[in-house]
């Protein structure tokens, strides 16, 4: 009898997608998982490989989240962006052009934060879980609930200096807080045509809560370089799927 040959690369990649989903997808609550298995499997098979092909900025495709948070010893060379935010030096030069081209067309991109610190991360952390408190919300829950939007320090690409939070100029006057109602502004639909024209992606999108681990996330856009935020917009996906099958 011939001896069965080991699994097939695409038995193989099916078996770590479905390893990777049931680790990640049923990590947080699963009431209302996004997508079938198989959607998610035709999806990643219609993304082209980047073999072959001139990859920009490949020193700023990496994950960082709660599963892959920097390490504590971590350092970056920042500069500018808007104000006194910064961002990678090697990123925010893009950054400024994306601001510069926006406002070319008539658009105001404010931004409202950019690199900060670990230090930082847990004081907005800390601060946010006060305010809940404030709010009524007992230490447990708000801990809870603060830890689902902010997230821990070295877990934040905030921390890595590569993500951006922008909005529009007025926007305080109106709200009080960073709310989703941002993806109804002409900031954001500019973004959403341009942003990875100059390398970032609206990385925590609606319906991917439990694959990011974030909520909807409108504002926050993240360096990953231009080609790679045009395959990441092509495909649709969170870049936690996009990674895995395209490293
Ligand atoms: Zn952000």
């Amino acid at each position: 009898m011939k001896q069965k040959a080991g699994m097939s690369p695409a038995a193989i990649m099916a078996l770590t997608m479905f390893m990777y989903i049931l680790f990640i997808g049923f990590r947080h609550t699963t009431a209302h998982f996004p997508s079938s298995t198989e959607k998610l499997r035709m999806a990643q098979e219609s993304i082209p490989s980047a073999e072959g092909q001139r990859v920009d900025n490949l020193w700023a495709y990496y994950l960082i989240n709660a599963e892959n948070p920097l390490s504590t010893d971590f350092t970056v060379g920042l500069d500018y962006v808007q104000g006194s935010f910064m961002l990678d030096e090697r990123c925010a030069g893009y950054a400024r052009d994306m601001i510069e081209a926006a406002r070319a067309d008539g658009v105001e991109l404010t931004v409202v934060s950019a690199y900060r610190s670990a230090l930082k991360q847990q004081e907005n952390l800390d601060n946010y879980i006060e305010r809940l408190k404030q709010k009524g919300y007992n230490s447990s829950d708000a801990r809870r609930i603060a830890e689902k939007e902010i997230a821990l320090p070295y877990m934040s690409e905030h921390n890595a200096g590569l993500a951006v939070d922008i909005l529009t100029p007025d926007w305080w006057e109106t709200h009080d807080d960073v709310t989703d109602e941002f993806d109804q502004t002409e900031q954001f639909r500019w973004l959403d045509e341009n942003a990875h024209k100059y390398g970032f992606i609206m990385r925590y999108p609606k319906e991917y809560e439990n694959v990011t681990g974030i909520i909807y996330e409108p504002w926050h856009y993240r360096f990953v370089g231009v080609y790679y935020a045009g395959k990441i917009k092509e495909s649709g996906l969170p870049l936690e799927y996009f990674y895995k099958t395209n490293f």
